[in-house]
């Protein structure tokens, strides 16, 4: 007689929501980021934070100092 074995796995995670950067998805308990209504992975964060300050990029030049 057969009898199917209880199964072990653990509850399906939740999906929460997803990234707008990667698409991957970001579950329940996870730590993401909301930035002016996107959601952003922690994978993303530093490519996301390069383009959002990209107005912000300087290049170091002392020499470029006006007097
Ligand atoms: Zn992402």
């Amino acid at each position: 007689m057969y009898e199917p074995e209880p199964r072990l796995e653990p509850p399906e995670d939740v999906i929460f929501a997803h990234c707008d950067r990667c698409g991957d998805e970001i579950y329940e308990g996870d730590t993401y980021y909301a930035i002016d209504g996107e959601n952003i992975c922690v994978d993303c964060l530093r490519d996301f934070a390069s383009d959002y300050f990209a107005d912000c990029v300087e290049e170091a030049r002392i020499y470029a100092k006006a007097y």
